[in-house]
């Protein structure tokens, strides 16, 4: 089955090429790094991680980024109230959210540019609009981009322009439909950015926030990519606002796919920092939730569909997973010997069709998650009949470890480890590296006082809880 994806720009469901034979690009708004992330935003990056290994799976080679949004309203405002440098205070943000993002099983993309490290870009591109008489300056010195020279504007989040003011402008990274206007490309310094500025050829300054994407995803995907993605509150102004820097730019068509996923909601609303209705992906781990359940409920859901989230709903996610756990238990307990031949029973063979049709639909995560639950009842009940030849069980097993892949949610053993765990772990391996084995017999401790014991693999050293 063709692959195929709903594109916001056209709002219908298309077939889905690569510009480039068998390698896919494609951008993901990041995180503003003024705050921990709460589960609603990993909703949006587990969205993306499941496509992104769809996209692997179905044999793409995949060049993804992801910006870190180190500059903008809301972390100049963060540390100015604290008193620190910009640096100082988003640093902790950025590691706590790289944490995360592992407990979680997101897997890590090919790069993660910071906006603070391409604000040359930034000046380079919008020296460009000016060239194309697309940006003007306004008397603060600020500049701006003119929606009305450029007429596509609107075209993602389906605007009608035709009536707007001209000249109207809008210094905030953030605002609503309502006050759709001419939009900062970059702004004057003025005191509240406290040290925070730039030199450019239009005095100190710094960059809007819409023009960090716009940089940053052609200096390292090119001026025409694949997929650009975000979740649905990215599409105005920010997607709309990249769309006319970049095509206005080059006078190209910037991204061809715009995939966006709805909102994690909390008794309807959605879950945001300024409703104060969020959790932390720590919060939610210190009620004893595990990373790999969180990652379940975020995912279960098909992406274009909004999720309210419930500790219930958590709770479903821990018993589906239990249920998993306890057949891929069972089918390894029975498999014995050295791995033979494989051979996939007939239920398993129309699992495997289903699973990746589904997921070729955009990805249909529901129909995906049913083929595999049909999938564990017909081996149960297959199991339980003795009708299991040892190849067969291997051959679900080695299915299982496929559909792991795409999922990330099929190893038991895989238990959420927390980051402290992990970043041991890594000092241990560097100890070994250097035959520094005090060292390493020392940080095996560490991990055992923290309960976790280190089991060595073919595929490198692994954690388990004791
Ligand atoms: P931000 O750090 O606010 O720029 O958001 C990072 C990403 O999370 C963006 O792709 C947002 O669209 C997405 N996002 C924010 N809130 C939610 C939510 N409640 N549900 C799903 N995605 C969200
Ligand atoms: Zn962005």
């Amino acid at each position: 089955m063709a692959l195929r994806f709903f594109n916001t720009l056209s709002r219908s469901v298309e077939d889905f090429q690569p510009l480039e034979d068998g390698h896919v690009r494609m951008y993901t708004c990041g995180p503003t790094v003024y705050n921990f992330a709460h589960i609603g935003n990993f909703r949006a990056y587990i969205f993306e991680d499941l496509l992104r290994r769809h996209l692997k799976f179905k044999g793409y080679h995949v060049t993804q980024v992801m910006n870190l949004t180190d500059v903008d309203d809301k972390t100049i405002r963060g540390a100015r109230e604290k008193g620190v440098s910009l640096r100082e205070y988003t640093k902790p943000y950025v590691d706590a959210f790289f944490d995360d993002l592992r407990v979680l099983g997101v897997e890590p993309v090919e790069y993660y540019p910071a906006a603070t490290d391409h604000v040359q870009d930034m000046i380079t591109l919008i020296h460009r609009l000016f060239e194309r008489g697309l940006a003007y300056q306004s008397d603060d010195g600020s500049i701006y981009f003119s929606i009305a020279k450029f007429p596509a504007y609107g075209k993602l989040a389906h605007l009608d322009v035709s009536g707007l003011k001209a000249g109207a402008r809008v210094a905030q990274d953030e605002y609503e439909k309502e006050n759709v206007a001419d939009f900062a490309l970059w702004k004057a310094w003025d005191e509240a950015d406290g040290d925070v500025y730039w030199d450019s050829p239009w005095g100190r300054g710094r960059p809007g926030w819409h023009i960090e994407c716009s940089a940053m995803s052609m200096r390292y995907l090119g001026e025409s990519f694949d997929i650009h993605t975000g979740g649905v509150d990215n599409i105005f102004p920010h997607h709309e606002d990249e769309i006319a820097q970049s095509e206005g730019a080059t006078g190209k068509l910037f991204a061809r796919f715009w995939l966006h996923c709805a909102h994690l909601v909390v008794d309807g609303r959605k879950m945001s920092k300024s409703l104060g209705n969020f959790h932390t992906l720590r919060d939610v781990l210190t009620r004893n939730y595990s990373g790999r359940e969180i990652r379940y409920i975020l995912m279960a859901t098909h992406y274009r569909q909004s999720l309210n989230f419930t500790f219930e709903g958590l709770d479903a996610a821990r018993a589906a997973l239990q249920r998993l756990d306890e057949f891929i238990l069972r089918l390894q307990g029975q498999a014995t010997g050295e791995e033979p031949l494989t051979r996939l029973p007939i239920w398993a063979v129309e699992a495997k069709t289903r699973f990746a049709d589904c997921l070729d639909d955009d990805l249909n995560i529901s129909g995906a998650l049913g083929a595999l639950f049909d999938m564990v009842h017909a081996g149960n009940k297959a199991m339980d009949a003795g009708a299991f030849a040892a190849e067969e069980i291997w051959g679900v097993l080695e299915l299982l470890d496929e559909w792991h892949q795409v999922l990330g949610l099929l190893r038991p053993e895989e238990e959420s480890v927390d980051p402290k765990a992990l970043a041991i772990l890594e000092l241990r391996e560097q100890a070994r590296k250097a035959k520094n084995w005090a060292e390493a017999d020392r940080l095996r401790e560490e991990l055992t006082v923290r309960g976790w014991t280190v089991q060595d693999t073919a595929q490198g050293p692994k954690l388990k809880k004791v």
